[in-house]
């Protein structure tokens, strides 16, 4: 995966009058297939630094680039197939599991499908069916939990095959079992890829290569999980 850098990032989502300063000069670089985790209060920006990267929005300051080059100078096709992003709250199409992984992605078959799914352990709540993989995956209408939703959004962002991944708060809506359970798909799924990994809790980024605190804007503090917990 590249090297992503947030250069000095301000970025208000109200213009003129209502501008409220959301980003206020954010700098910090995930090295290419490092994790860097940004932790910090509700509210504080971290959805918003995943959404500039992403091209959701655009700085209003300041820079974020890849490899060096300022993502607004990349198609957005090319920046959207190097990135995948796993939302906080995934919606999915009340369609089959299958369906929900390959949405999007027209060159894959059932065989990536297949794999993109065990590697998101969605087999774990599959075999826990007694109905199969086949049927479970082409099922209509399932009734999936948090996790399972989760499970199928990381499936879906994997099949993309991105070097560069965005997690956001992916697992703070699911209980502490299920939140463990992901975290470790998380962690399998960076191996070997840039990721930006959005979380409240100092806990859920014990192995980042190093944290980001974000505090109404600005970064406040950096470093591993143990000198974070030192510094406490
Ligand atoms: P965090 O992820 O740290 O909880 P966010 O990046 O989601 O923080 O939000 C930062 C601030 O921006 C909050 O005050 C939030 O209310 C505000 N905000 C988020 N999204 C929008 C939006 N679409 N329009 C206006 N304000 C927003
Ligand atoms: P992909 O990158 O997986 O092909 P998309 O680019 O269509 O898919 O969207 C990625 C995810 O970001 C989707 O789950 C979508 O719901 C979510 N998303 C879309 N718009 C926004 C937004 N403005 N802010 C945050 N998340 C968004």
């Amino acid at each position: 995966g590249g090297t992503v850098r947030f250069e000095d990032v301000h970025f208000a989502y109200e213009r003129g009058e209502q501008h409220r300063p959301i980003l206020q000069g954010v700098s910090f670089e995930i090295p290419a297939g490092k994790t860097v985790a940004v932790v910090g209060p509700s509210g504080a920006g971290k959805s918003t630094l995943a959404r500039l990267l992403y091209r959701f929005y655009d700085v209003a300051g300041g820079r974020i680039t890849i490899d060096g080059q300022d993502i607004r100078a990349v198609r957005q096709d090319s920046l959207r197939r190097a990135i995948g992003i796993v939302p906080q709250d995934t919606v999915l199409f009340n369609d089959t599991v299958g369906y929900n992984i390959a949405y999007g992605r027209p060159g894959a078959d059932a065989v990536d499908v297949e794999r993109a799914a065990r590697a998101a352990h969605i087999h774990d709540f599959i075999a826990a069916s007694p109905k199969g993989y086949e049927t479970v995956v082409g099922e209509r209408g399932l009734k999936l939990s948090g996790g399972e939703k989760q499970r199928v959004a990381i499936a879906r962002t994997l099949l993309k095959n991105p070097p560069v991944l965005i997690f956001d708060e992916a697992t703070s809506a699911l209980d502490s079992a299920n939140e463990r359970a992901i975290q470790a798909e998380l962690r399998a799924a960076a191996q070997g890829r840039t990721a930006l990994v959005i979380a409240h809790r100092l806990s859920t980024v014990v192995d980042a290569h190093e944290i980001v605190v974000l505090e109404a804007g600005r970064v406040v503090e950096r470093g591993t999980h143990a000198a974070l917990l030192v510094a406490d």
